[in-house]
């Protein structure tokens, strides 16, 4: 099939790599040098402009940073939207926001274009090796059309939530417990430090109890007692996941303390980090607050 792709950011690069070659791909990303790389890289053609990537494709992708990049992209000056046939599948990769998703969803179909909301978990590395969780909204026929294209990437679980905006309200709430673990374990973890547990053995010992998470399993080990501290996903972009799922929290009337403490405090620390820190930064700026060090 003729695919195109928009957005070869962190994580769209690893999951347009998995449409090269079984499809033929077009890619387009704002700053031209990535794409342009990619298509170096890889069997696909760089576009110039959304537009030009839209026309004559069958399956169009888009991973931005949020929804409001989305709309830019497809409606905005030389947007995709203005070339897309008929029949076109769009499959957006971003985790957007519910809301957004039904308008941008809307307004495609009086075009005869169906839309499909398809975030995914799982992170950079996973992207590489095409193991990533897909959740997918949208009508059953739409998302029986983007079920093989997104198996390309979702090797763990490819997963239709139900209609569109779903899979983006779910993939809202996951990241915002993710944020949860992240901010609650860099304080706890922190605070055992300075009271002269060893790092290792307060991660080793929560992750043999029932305190474990990913991010002790995983994150902490490989990101936080190593000090490698990698940057694969932005702060800024958690701040705006934890936002989806408190909205959510609060269209469905439920008062929500705890996500919205989670939201304040992810909120807090991109006003002060800035846009490019990564996610686990909070670990280092628990680290700088207290004065001690989670190494080991
Ligand atoms: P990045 O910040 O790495 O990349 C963002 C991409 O969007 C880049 O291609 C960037 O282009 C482009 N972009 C930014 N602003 C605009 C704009 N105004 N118009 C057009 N293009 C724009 O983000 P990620 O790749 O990490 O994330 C993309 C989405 O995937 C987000 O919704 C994120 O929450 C989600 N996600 C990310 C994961 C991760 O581990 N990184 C994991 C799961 C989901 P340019 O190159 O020019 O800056």
């Amino acid at each position: 099939m003729r695919v195109s792709f928009l957005g070869l950011g962190a994580i769209g690069a690893p999951i347009a790599s998995h449409l090269a070659g079984p499809h033929q791909l077009t890619v387009w990303n704002r700053t031209r040098a990535k794409a342009e790389a990619f298509a170096a890289a890889h069997p696909a053609k760089a576009a110039a402009t959304p537009r030009e990537a839209a026309t004559g494709a069958e399956v169009l992708l888009t991973c931005l940073p949020t929804s409001a990049e989305v709309e830019q992209v497809l409606f905005g000056p030389d947007g995709a939207a203005t070339a897309l046939a008929q029949g076109t599948l769009v499959i957006d990769s971003t985790s957007g926001d519910p809301a957004s998703s039904r308008r941008i969803a809307a307004r495609l179909a009086t075009q005869g274009v169906a839309f499909v909301d398809a975030p995914v978990s799982g992170g950079v590395s996973l992207a590489e090796k095409g193991e990533l969780t897909v959740m997918l909204g949208g009508d059953a026929a739409a998302v029986e059309r983007a079920r093989p294209v997104v198996a390309l990437y979702g090797k763990k679980k490819v997963v239709h939530i139900g209609p569109v905006g779903a899979g983006h309200a779910v993939k809202g709430v996951n990241n915002a417990l993710l944020a949860a673990n992240i901010l609650s374990a860099s304080e706890g973890i922190t605070a055992l430090v300075k009271a002269g547990v060893a790092p290792r053995v307060a991660v080793e010992t929560i992750n043999a109890s029932s305190g474990a998470s990913f991010v002790t399993q995983t994150l902490v080990p490989d990101r936080v007692l190593t000090g490698a501290y990698p940057r694969s996903f932005r702060l800024a972009l958690l701040d705006k996941d934890c936002g989806i799922a408190l909205d959510l929290v609060r269209e469905m009337g439920i008062s929500g303390p705890v996500l919205a403490a989670v939201k304040g405090r992810m909120a807090e620390l991109r006003a002060l980090l800035g846009e490019e820190e990564d996610y686990m930064a909070p670990f280092r700026q628990a680290e700088r607050d207290s004065g001690v060090k989670i190494r080991g």
